[in-house]
């Protein structure tokens, strides 16, 4: 959909509701997204594919306003995220103040940028624990992927000194159709670097991986095999080495994921320029979204009309409202069902109870047999940039 035919649809769709309901339950989870800078261009990554606000970042003194006021609601984990953020000088300063307000603290990173120096530092500030990506477990895919020469190599020294600096070591490898057939040399490299916990997540198909989904997407036959692949591991593993946990897109379910454990219930993610969301994607709905520089945290999670919006069932079509499993997936994810069907106020398109449900076939019949060679990485600059696959020299 174009901007213009969203901001169409805005003031129908986001009056539908009718009495909104209100925040019975503090954010416990902060994703602070210091910076949409990223030295990688994976064309799987969830940010924005429109990046405008990337250059309009909060100050260190905004984001330890965020941080104060998320915490005395009761918010006790917060995560460092991007793009990549060890590119904010300040990083070290913010973790520090989030330890000193008592956050349980997570980085999320690629690795690029880490040095020895700066995780010493980051471990005297008082980092909890450090989420390392890598794109491959194979050296050459690895670097295409991220669109990075010598990335592999940077990330495989990050997570030695991850593990000499003492922290917990999770792993996450983004699988798609171009890794998932390595997923076994995936799981012996993560034994091998001696991580805790590693994520095999297979992307889920929003921001710069909506738009090369027909790339990304794995067939049914592929995500099978590799969970039996992980299962076999797992069973000969003996309860010693990492824990792996492996996550399936749910376009091949027939239910959808209960996403952010319900909208404004848990999570609050604020992007670099201080758009607060309801989930990191939120920002493609036709809804206006509160900046933290204009608004304290309180006021924008209790009242803000994007914030209640989809808290309760109001909003649910009757399809949902009279569900017996409403509870359990809060009707799926809002912008999936925006994405595939131009209405956020739609049942997920994955529910096999949903008159859409057809279109989730319809894109998997696809897996595996993309038309166009051409795969976009991801950048910073406002317009989708593309270069070939073939372009790229690793
Ligand atoms: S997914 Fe890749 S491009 Fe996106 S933020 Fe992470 S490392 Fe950077
Ligand atoms: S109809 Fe709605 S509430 Fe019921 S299972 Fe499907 S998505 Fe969930």
């Amino acid at each position: 959909m174009t901007n213009q035919a969203s901001q169409a649809t805005k003031s129908s769709q986001a009056t539908k509701a009718s009495q909104p309901a209100k925040a019975t339950t503090p954010p416990l989870w902060l994703l602070a997204e210091l910076t949409y800078q990223c030295p990688l261009h994976c064309p799987y990554c969830s940010n924005p594919v429109n990046m405008e606000e990337t250059f309009n970042e909060l100050s260190t003194s905004q984001w330890k306003k965020v941080f104060r006021e998320a915490r005395e609601m009761g918010a006790v984990q917060l995560g460092f995220s991007g793009g990549e953020p060890l590119l904010r000088k300040d990083l070290e300063e913010l973790v520090a103040y989030a330890r000193e307000l008592g956050f349980y603290t997570n980085l999320i990173t690629s690795g690029i940028g880490m040095t020895e120096k700066r995780i010493a530092k980051l471990k005297d500030a008082g980092l909890d624990h450090i989420q390392l990506s890598f794109q491959s477990a194979n050296a050459e895919v690895n670097d295409l992927i991220g669109n990075k020469r010598h990335s592999f190599k940077q990330k495989l020294n990050i997570a030695k000194l991850v593990k000499a600096y003492n922290y917990p070591m999770v792993l996450n490898f983004c699988i798609t159709a171009q890794n998932i057939h390595e997923i076994e040399e995936v799981m012996a490299l993560s034994t091998e670097l001696k991580a805790d916990f590693v994520e095999l997540a297979t992307v889920q198909y929003y921001g710069w991986a909506y738009e090369n989904r027909e790339h990304l997407l794995p067939t049914k036959n592929q995500l099978e095999e590799a969970e039996q692949a992980v299962n076999r591991y797992r069973d000969q593993q003996d309860g010693v080495g990492p824990k792996f946990m492996f996550v399936t897109p749910d376009y091949y379910e027939n239910r959808p994921k209960a996403c952010m454990n319900g909208w404004g219930t848990t999570f609050l993610t604020v992007t670099p320029d201080g758009s607060a969301l309801p989930c990191h994607s939120a920002k493609i709905l036709p809804l206006t979204f509160p900046n933290v520089k204009d608004s304290s945290v309180q006021n924008i999670w209790e009242h803000d009309f994007s914030f209640n919006h989809f808290r309760g069932d109001d909003w649910m079509p009757s399809l949902c409202k009279t569900c017996d499993e409403k509870d359990k997936d809060f009707g799926g994810c809002r912008c999936q069902a925006f994405l595939l069907t131009g209405d956020m106020h739609k049942t997920d398109p994955v529910c096999d109870k949903s008159p859409d449900h057809h279109l989730m076939k319809t894109i998997t019949d696809k897996a595996g047999q993309q038309t166009s060679s051409t795969l976009k990485f991801r950048t910073v600059k406002n317009n989708i940039p593309v270069k070939t696959i073939q372009d790229l020299t690793v």
